[in-house]
């Protein structure tokens, strides 16, 4: 397992559609493996898209657990090729992204989803999830379409914010 470097707008990468997993091989394996690791390894990561990792297949981590905005929670999730076939309602929210590290923004998602997808063993799954995870889950959805958060934002002059200006209006 390896932590892997996480590749930042504006990589070509993170421009593309990924493609579809049709055979779980042991470079995918390796792939999932090092994609869990990665997420586990920065602080407050709650969800990874392989292309951020450097590979264009369809493969998404997440793990809300614990974080302070979670209402459900399934844990560890791995997704393999997902697809939302649900959703409901809309809520805005401030986003970031490992890719935008300096940058967080304001962006309007589903408020509930139901994605099937395939675990890792390549059996079919199917969640159904909403408020944060379900926020989190169509942001690295995205990430496997080539859509990145400010893609979504409806202005970058009132809905983008940098960092650490935003860090300040926290305290
Ligand atoms: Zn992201």
């Amino acid at each position: 397992m390896a932590v892997l470097k996480v590749l930042q707008y504006p990589d070509e990468i993170l421009k593309e559609k990924c493609i579809l997993i049709k055979k779980i091989d042991s470079q995918i394996n390796q792939l999932i493996d090092d994609m869990i690791e990665s997420l586990q390894s920065f602080p407050g990561c709650v969800g990874i898209a392989a292309p951020q990792i450097g590979s264009s297949v369809q493969l998404i981590g997440l793990d809300v657990g614990g974080h302070k905005k979670t209402t459900i929670s399934h844990g560890l999730v791995v997704l393999l090729n997902p697809v939302i076939r649900m959703q409901e309602g809309e809520i805005i929210s401030r986003e970031g992204c490992l890719s935008l590290p300096d940058y967080t923004g304001n962006v309007k998602r589903a408020v509930k989803i139901r994605v099937c997808a395939q675990n890792r063993l390549g059996q079919p799954i199917e969640i159904q999830t909403e408020g944060f995870e379900a926020i989190v889950l169509q942001h690295e959805i995205d990430h496997l379409n080539g859509i990145l958060f400010v893609d979504r934002i409806i202005s970058l002059k009132t809905d983008l914010f940098r960092r650490k200006f935003y860090k300040k209006q926290e305290k």
